[in-house]
């Protein structure tokens, strides 16, 4: 089964269901819908009007929303789903792992093909893939018009071993003022030189590029929205980045919260679909008491000017003192919705897990980093939940693979995650984390229009069948941003 996307010319003739407000943008017929729902958990189309759901029902109601310029995706019978949230990512880390080839274990002309075509496929045109570490072996396996194929623009340079000598494509040679590389595969002494000054010294500072690169490889993972907890502070280089209509990405970008400063006041909480937000800062405790005063000022003063705050903790001393903190934060500055954070949640241990529900805390875990993946079944997971936790799921990537399907935690045995609980940690849980459940996390009318396209139903058989399943379409704020060939 084959998926299609194809723009319908229409035989439509003012239909009244269209009538009302206008056809559907995009129209996604012959579908496993899984909304995450409990009211209504399955369908089989969903209609999409600039970047939200408009409905979610069956192929024939959706017939009525297709007009003349709506995208028609006929899904084959595949699971459609919200988009996974990662509640816990440095994005500008995962896009710099492309800022640098290592040549170092390719061995084969083949490898180092491969290799390329994986960055290309995430890099934007224009950004240099520089390298090092290629051997004497590989270089001679290598054809120039093999790399001219797969490398056609972006400027690609790579050391050898012996770094008298590069790798080097038509598109860097051009930039220096070479000529094309023909059947060359390496420059060496004044070329790689003309080469060499030209890179930028700011490769791994360009954070537009790798920003965009991030969100060109999240977009492969059926990633829609992150939480960017690196508190590196570059929401204005995602905002610039969705202006230009290059981000496919949501983002939630955390702050530091040891750099914050009490005149800063925190956004108000107006735009949860906005493409990019902060509202979020985040501190540490990695167990030393001497930390611990400061912890508690900062976290009861960014609390009381309404920041969402979330901790790092890890181990049963961190997250005890924690929650003490958080304690004391609302007994200073009164109930409210806050959603306080603790992140990673490991090893709290049982006394303490009541106060996790009575305050409200937010558990954002991830599954896969901490070696509990799917099937792991100690029910440490389900004892937050249970105890009034709510659960965000994520990958703490690039410290771990960025695929959601492996940080899915679910077992058919007592104590852990069910299936169902756990694709609602990845999506509608993390939106929780983030303020944002009542626009994102399930296909409802009304919603977002951040969805998924399965190419395997993990609803559908028994047990794990994750590994295998992969992305065939990506749609974010209402846009195929992402499409399996
Ligand atoms: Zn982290």
């Amino acid at each position: 089964m084959r998926l299609f996307a194809a723009i319908l010319v229409s035989l439509f003739i003012g239909c009244p269901v269209a009538a009302q407000g206008g056809a559907a943008n995009l129209v996604i017929i012959n579908a496993d819908v899984r909304t995450l729902d409990r009211d209504m958990p399955k369908a089989q189309a969903l209609a999409v009007r600039r970047n939200r759901v408009i409905f979610v029902g069956s192929d024939a109601e959706a017939q009525e929303l297709i007009g003349e310029g709506t995208q028609l995706i006929d899904a084959g019978g595949k699971l459609v789903m919200p988009g996974f949230n990662d509640s816990h990512v440095h994005f500008m880390a995962i896009g710099n792992k492309f800022s640098s080839l290592n040549a170092r274990e390719l061995q084969r002309p083949e490898e180092f093909y491969e290799q390329l075509k994986f960055y290309v496929r995430f890099l934007p045109k224009g950004r240099w893939i520089l390298g090092s570490g290629a051997s004497k072996e590989l270089i001679a396996g290598l054809k120039a018009e093999e790399i001219e194929r797969i490398a056609p623009d972006n400027p690609l340079f790579i050391y050898a071993a012996n770094p008298s000598e590069a790798i080097a494509n038509s598109a860097a040679r051009k930039l220096s003022g070479l000529a094309d590389a023909k059947d060359s595969v390496t420059v060496r002494e004044i070329e790689l030189a003309r080469i060499a000054r030209i890179v930028p010294t700011d490769h791994i500072r360009r954070w537009a590029e790798i920003a965009e690169t991030a969100s060109n490889y999240a977009a492969s993972y059926g990633i829609t929205s992150v939480q960017d907890t690196d508190s590196d502070a570059r929401a204005d280089v995602y905002r610039e980045l969705a202006a230009a209509g290059k981000l496919k990405t949501r983002v939630y970008d955390c702050s530091s919260l040891s750099n914050w400063f009490t005149k800063q006041t925190p956004p108000l909480r107006e735009a949860p679909e906005k493409m990019v937000r902060i509202g979020c800062l985040k501190g540490f405790h990695e167990g030393d008491d001497e930390w611990t005063p400061r912890l508690r000022e900062q976290v009861l003063a960014a609390d009381k000017a309404g920041w969402q705050v979330a901790v790092h903790a890890i181990g049963a001393k961190p997250n005890s003192i924690v929650l003490d903190i958080f304690e004391q934060a609302v007994r200073a500055n009164g109930k409210r919705d806050r959603r306080f954070r603790i992140e990673h949640a490991e090893g709290i241990l049982a006394r303490d897990l009541r106060r996790l529900g009575e305050l409200g805390v937010i558990a954002s875990i991830q599954p896969h980093l901490f070696g509990r993946g799917a099937g792991y079944a100690s029910g440490y997971y389900e004892d937050l939940v249970v105890n009034g936790a709510s659960a965000a799921l994520g990958s703490d990537a690039p410290m771990t693979a960025f695929d959601p399907l492996l940080g899915l935690n679910f077992s058919g045995t007592t104590g852990g995650f069910s299936l169902v609980d756990s694709v609602r940690g990845y999506t509608f849980g993390a939106a929780y984390a983030e303020h944002t459940e009542t626009e994102k996390g399930k296909l409802l009318h009304g919603m977002l229009a951040d969805i998924v396209i399965l190419s395997q139903n993990m609803f559908a058989t028994t047990g794990l069948q994750t590994s295998g399943a992969v992305v065939a379409m990506t749609i974010v704020d209402g846009k195929v941003v992402y499409e399996r060939k």
